[in-house]
């Protein structure tokens, strides 16, 4: 149950005064979305994105166009216009340099002559500007005499806004939800606070509101430092309570006999990299231990995983253990199983495909071997952990591809079985703060090296114009014998569109290269998609038009050259994904990045660093620079957590301390009952890590 100290802060919004469910209804969109019911605290945690500064007092005559200004006046006259009149009401001021005019709409006279008095000095404030030479200023933002200026805030805070919300209101509920933050107790290090000069929560709030200069609106800011370490310890906290709960759970120590990997080694028809050979072995090292295995494998589009995977599972299966490979899509998992079948008959291995595609007598035969053990390992999509799938003995889980799985998909996954060891794959070279933010404190191994032998991929760039070379140059390899994939563009307003490109496309290249050209999109059916890919692959298509749906993990290393229209509309990630469907063979490959003339400059400096390089790390961390954090893996996908206050490109060190902390807790006081942990308890509350608490068996 949370705590009620954080009832005010966790109260609707309308709880406020002003707010009206209209007024809600607005902060609901600006500062929760869909994700939760806006609440006061959500307003705490609305970070200004600028300042007004009206300190620095102008002059009339050298006011800027269009700036704010903040100009002392004496007020001369008044100039009321007739009742029928459609002309302002106008007030005529002056300073040393210069006369202005302060203009109201729709102003009524006697509140007028209240609001400036003729022959007051006052203090006006507002957007200057500059009508045929004569400055005029159009509803100053404040006025007040000039002996009361000092007690007025002459500087504001500007806040993101949404339609329809004026900052103004908006600057009032944050004020209002300022005066509800309850009074916590400390949660963080008092080192780290020392260290950092960390101001308290409270504090920390009302300076993230209350920015003096611009400096204070710098992500590095002592409050905001302070508000991003309590974001960042919150989730690296939730991360290690749901790792200290998983390897609570004894794991198992399965030794490496190498009865069935020696004859799977001998099977595959290459050796392993050094690369993945250290891998296994850390791997390995990490099965043989009683403790829980939580392993990140890391390695880039092509490196050579599903290998390292293979061989793992076989150490499971040495030790009478099954094991699940876990693909995020049918073509994949089907793959999967078409790639590892040759290998696993000539070991003796018993491989399973369980898919949603698996009914009646076939679904029914498939569990009845899982479910007495015959079935060593077991390919699938997530059918494999759906309800009603048992396993005799389920050792280890490995997920493929993970960034389209979230974190509470990953928790589910190894509740199967005897808390199964987990290997969680990924190709998406994901830079170690990325890391630390979606998986807290998991090992990690890095797959270095690509297989031997691998052609670099030559990359071009080319405008939309170009159309029909490239289109020759297709005719041309395709004449001489190579496959090619043709991506096309992903319409992000309606999947419908996205369609229709593809199969456009299809129909204009069918013309000219007629039954040689495939189509594969998501809307087809599986056995449709699986048709498709198995053409392509078996060489009875030799291009493939294709939608996003071939991004992840496909592997034909027959295919040589990938054209990608639209390449604009792509982030890098996802380019190097598609890109990483060719070059996986012996030929040389090329990729041509079709795109719309003009180029916007993100989109010029993503095809930019696609030229440049094949280095997946390298591109992880550009596209990081480029967007932010917030996308780079698709945080839908992801589970990657977005964050409200801290940023990964400026926060990397805090994330750090915070996992290092985060990690002490647990060590000192696991079950979080200690006067810290009570108060950490709070911080997991406040940050929306409900689900975290609820891990700890006295939460
Ligand atoms: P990814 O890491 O992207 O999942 P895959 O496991 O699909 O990569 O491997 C890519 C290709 O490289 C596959 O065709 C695979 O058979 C091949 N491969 C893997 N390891 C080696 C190796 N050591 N030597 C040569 N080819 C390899
Ligand atoms: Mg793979």
């Amino acid at each position: 149950m949370r705590p009620s100290v954080l009832d005010p802060i966790f109260a609707p919004v309308t709880t406020l005064d002003g707010v009206g469910p209209k007024l809600a209804t607005l902060l609901q969109t600006l500062l929760a979305g869909q994700t939760h019911t806006v609440r006061v605290r959500d307003l705490l945690f609305h970070a200004p994105s600028g300042l007004i500064d009206r300190r620095r007092r102008g002059e009339v005559a050298t006011a800027p166009e269009g700036v704010i200004s903040t100009l002392t006046l004496r007020i001369d006259r008044h100039l009321a216009p007739g009742r029928a009149s459609s002309q302002p009401y106008r007030v005529f001021a002056a300073d040393e340099t210069g006369e202005i005019a302060l203009t109201y709409f729709r102003a009524q006279p006697q509140w007028m002559e209240k609001l400036l008095p003729v022959g007051e000095t006052m203090l006006v404030s507002g957007r200057v500007e500059w009508f045929n030479g004569r400055p005029a200023m159009v509803h100053p933002d404040f006025v007040a005499p000039i002996a009361e200026a000092e007690t007025l805030a002459l500087v504001e805070p500007v806040y993101p806004l949404t339609a329809g919300l004026s900052a103004k209101v908006l600057r009032k509920a944050i004020g209002q939800a300022l005066a509800k933050a309850p009074a916590l107790p400390e949660w963080i290090e008092p080192s780290v606070v020392k260290k950092r000069s960390f101001p308290g929560l409270n504090e920390a709030l009302a300076g993230l509101h209350d920015p003096r200069d611009e400096a204070d609106l710098a992500p590095l800011s002592a409050p905001r430092s302070r508000l991003a370490y309590d974001e960042l310890l919150a989730g690296q906290l939730a991360l290690a309570l749901s790792r200290q709960r998983m390897k609570a759970a004894r794991g198992r120590a399965f030794a490496a006999t190498g009865a069935i990997s020696r004859t799977l080694r001998a099977a595959l028809p290459f050796a392993l990299t050094p690369g993945q050979e250290k891998a296994l072995a850390e791997i390995a090292a990490d099965m043989a231990k009683d403790d829980r295995m939580l392993r990140l494998l890391q390695g880039d589009v092509g490196a050579g995983k599903t290998v390292v995977a293979l061989l793992s599972m076989a150490i499971a299966a040495e030790n009478g253990a099954q094991s699940v490979l876990l693909a995020p899509t049918e073509i994949l998992a089907r793959q999967h199983h078409a790639g590892l079948s040759k290998y696993c008959e000539a070991a003796g291995v018993a491989l399973v495909l369980l898919t949603g595609r698996d009914t009646g007598r076939t679904r029914a035969t498939k569990l009845a071997m899982l479910a007495d053990g015959r079935a060593q390992i077991v390919v699938g999509t997530h059918a494999v952990f759906q309800e009603g799938v048992e396993y005799d003995d389920l050792g280890l889980v490995v997920v493929d591809e993970q960034h389209r799985f979230g974190v509470q998909q990953r928790l589910s996954l190894t509740r199967k079985g005897r808390s199964p060891d987990l290997l969680v794959m990924t190709a998406t070279p994901i830079p170690r703060t990325l890391v630390l933010a979606a998986f807290g404190d998991m090992d990690v191994s890095r797959l270095e090296g690509k297989p031997a032998g691998r052609k670099p991929i030559t990359t071009v760039a080319l405008p939309l114009e170009r159309l029909s070379d490239v289109v020759a140059r297709a005719e041309k390899a395709m004449a001489a014998g190579d496959r090619l994939y043709w991506v096309c563009p992903l319409v992000e307003e309606s999947e419908k569109s996205d369609l229709m490109a593809a199969e456009e496309r299809f129909r204009q290249l069918s013309e000219r290269f007629g039954d040689r050209v495939g189509l594969v999109h998501g809307r087809m059916s599986g056995e449709e998609k699986d048709a498709a890919m198995a053409d392509f692959k078996a060489g009875r298509t030799q291009l493939v038009v294709a939608t996003t749906v071939i991004e992840v993990g496909v592997d034909v290393p027959d295919a040589s050259i990938i054209v990608i229209e639209h390449a604009e509309r792509f982030g890098l990630s996802q380019l190097h994904q598609l890109r990483g469907r060719v070059g996986r063979g012996s030929k040389p490959s090329s990729c041509v990045l079709l795109y719309r003339a003009p180029l916007g400059e993100v989109a010029t400096a993503r095809l930019q660093i696609m030229r440049e390089t094949e280095d997946g790390f390298r591109i992880a961390e550009e596209d990081l620079r480029l967007r932010g954090e917030g996308d780079l893996l698709g945080t839908k996908q992801s589970g990657i957590p977005a964050f409200r206050l801290a940023s990964l490109e400026h926060h990397a060190d805090l994330m750090e301390i915070a996992r290092d902390d985060a990690r002490l807790i647990l060590a000192t006081d696991p079950d979080m009952v200690s006067p810290r942990g009570e108060a950490l308890r709070v911080l997991l509350y406040l940050f929306g890590k409900d689900e975290a608490v609820r891990l700890l068996r006295s939460g």
